[in-house]
């Protein structure tokens, strides 16, 4: 323990060095954090990487904090001492360009995990599990709890959250940060119109309660506020009974304006009862020649290929398909199959193209996971993500389409192509997160991985371009996009991205975060020190 302290005091007249920190590095031990302080290389080292694989930004230290507390005597020391020091909320490091990292401060390990040698405080202290309220139907979770883990812990009790994300390993704060969404969305909204209330730790250092009806400002602020106003500790969640199976359905679409169609047809149905209604609207672009397959899920069966040659893509090389699933309890096994096909009746895909599977709930939202344990195996998980999230207004889309899917993309994408719409209405304005200015609006992401396999249209410099060549397209076609889980280097850029939201954007961060020590990984203000 003592080497521990020698080498956790060494690190910490570094960040005095480095950024003229005046806290006594005494001081700074005896903050009395409950969790750990570390500053073992392999932590830092973590915490200086994400899944983006394209930035790299060494912290001073990471805490691991076991309570909201650890993190508030944190946030004030940083905020009270003259030099001042950066604090970065990390939730499971799944941004990809280094929007949770810093290298002139800490690094908060929101993600609960064993810990490292270089170690002040209780290994064993681990913030509270979660909570859930039968009565109330909703849970309290810590803010860097896995979504996994909400999960596991409300179906104990028969429930579940109703928004989610296609992948559940990634943090509560970090995905209320930004909306975190998945195809409920058309019908729950994103996951931040699923939090009734909050605890959060400002950029001053207080700990605040907030929901609609108490500190609302900083609520609305918080939620896809890209963890610009304060640290998520606790978000209260809003569930429902939990399905017991899911119909999971594909389709395949050569016209685009068929697939687009069908699309917001599903989407519109949000207002009706459950019987008739999709519970999982999204949709995914095919270029590739080949297998209709993507790593995000293992749909079709590797006895039972389809080829698009099969099907046909009507001259064009591009097929669409639609990924539809119907939830379902015990008590309504008998309607299923009734209820499934006539929904199916009223769309125009391919006739021959009905693709069907039949699984428990858990393994569908836990579907990304089986794939990510299958690249992990590859060698093919820890590799750069040049991701591109967009969102695309309704009115553009086709142009979009033939701009891109059909131009720009060429026949290999290095990775699934998502495209499903979304109704604005289930988007609460009053959030600091930017969407599109119409009724509906479509996410487009482009997840693609970056190899370094010898093929050209694999590499990051090629993906990189590709990317820009969209944005740029989309520019001069008058294509009002925003970015999803944006990333931009400069202020100007930020303005633009968030138009007619930056001075509210600008007040709540100068209300809320004066010295503009929070989650500069965004790149959106510079510390003022
Ligand atoms: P981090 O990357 O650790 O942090 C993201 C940002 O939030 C940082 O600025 C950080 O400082 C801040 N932050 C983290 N925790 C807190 C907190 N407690 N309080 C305040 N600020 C905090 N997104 C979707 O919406 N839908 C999807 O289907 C989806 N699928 C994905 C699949 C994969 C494989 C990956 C890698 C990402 C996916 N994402 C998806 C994106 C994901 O929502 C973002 O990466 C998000 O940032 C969550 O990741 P994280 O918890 O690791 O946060």
């Amino acid at each position: 323990m003592a080497i521990n302290k020698l080498l956790l005091t060494f690190a910490i007249c570094r960040l005095i060095v480095t950024v003229g920190l005046t806290v006594d590095p005494a001081e700074l031990l005896r903050l009395g954090v409950d969790g750990q302080l570390s500053v073992d290389p392999s932590d830092v080292d973590i915490a200086s990487l994400d899944f983006g694989l394209l930035n790299r930004a060494k912290p001073m230290a990471v805490l691991r904090p076991a309570s909201a507390e650890d993190i508030a005597l944190l946030v004030r020391a940083a905020y009270n001492s003259v030099g001042g020091f950066t604090v970065s909320a990390r939730g499971h490091g799944h941004s990809i360009n280094g929007q949770a990292q810093t290298s002139n401060g800490v690094v908060i390990e929101m993600s609960r995990r064993s810990g490292g040698n270089h170690q002040l405080g209780s290994a064993n202290n681990n913030p509270a599990p979660p909570h859930v309220s039968v009565k109330d139907m909703h849970v309290d979770v810590w803010g860097g709890e896995l979504w996994i883990d909400v999960l596991r812990s409300t179906l104990e009790y028969g429930l579940a959250p109703k928004s989610w994300t296609d992948y559940l390993y990634l943090s509560v704060g970090g995905t209320l940060s930004n909306a975190g969404i998945s195809g409920q969305a058309f019908n729950h909204g994103p996951q931040i119109s699923n939090v009734h209330e909050l605890d959060v730790v400002t950029g001053k250092g207080e700990i605040l309660t907030c929901s609609e009806e108490e500190n609302s400002e900083l609520f609305h602020a918080v939620l896809g506020g890209l963890g610009q106003f304060g640290i998520i500790t606790r978000a209260r969640i809003s569930l429902e009974p939990a399905p017991h199976r899911v119909r999971w359905i594909r389709v395949l679409y050569s016209s685009f304006s068929s697939f687009t169609r069908d699309q917001e047809y599903l989407i519109s149905l949000h207002g009706k009862p459950a019987t008739q209604k999709f519970d999982y609207v999204e949709g995914f672009v095919i270029v590739d020649e080949g297998l209709i397959n993507n790593w995000r899920s293992s749909f079709f069966s590797p006895r039972n290929p389809v080829k698009i040659s099969s099907i046909g893509a009507n001259g064009t090389g591009v097929l669409y398909c639609l990924e539809i699933t119907k939830n379902y309890h015990q008590s309504t096994v008998d309607t299923i199959d009734q209820e499934v096909e006539s929904l199916l009746k009223k769309l125009n895909f391919i006739p021959s193209s009905v693709f069907t599977t039949d699984l428990p709930y858990v393994d569908f939202l836990d579907r990304v996971h089986k794939a990510e344990l299958k690249l992990r195996a590859k060698g093919l998980w820890d590799v750069p993500h040049p991701w591109l999230n967009l969102f695309v207004p309704k009115s553009r889309i086709a142009d979009f389409d033939k701009g891109v899917f059909k131009g720009i993309l060429g026949n290999k994408t290095s990775g699934p192509i998502l495209i499903y719409p979304m109704n604005t209405d289930k988007w609460d304005q009053r959030s600091s997160v930017v969407t599109p200015v119409e009724e509906v609006f479509y996410l487009v992401a482009f997840l693609r991985s970056a190899l370094d396999n010898g093929e050209e249209t694999q590499t990051l410099e090629y993906l990189n371009n590709q990317n820009r060549q969209i944005l740029r397209f989309c520019d001069d076609a008058g294509i009002k996009v925003k970015q999803y889980l944006p990333h931009y280097t400069t202020q100007e850029e930020w303005m633009d991205h968030f138009g007619d939201k930056w001075s509210q954007f600008y007040q709540n961060k100068m209300e809320f975060d004066p010295r503009r020590i929070l989650a500069t990984g965004q790149r959106i203000f510079t510390p003022s020190f």
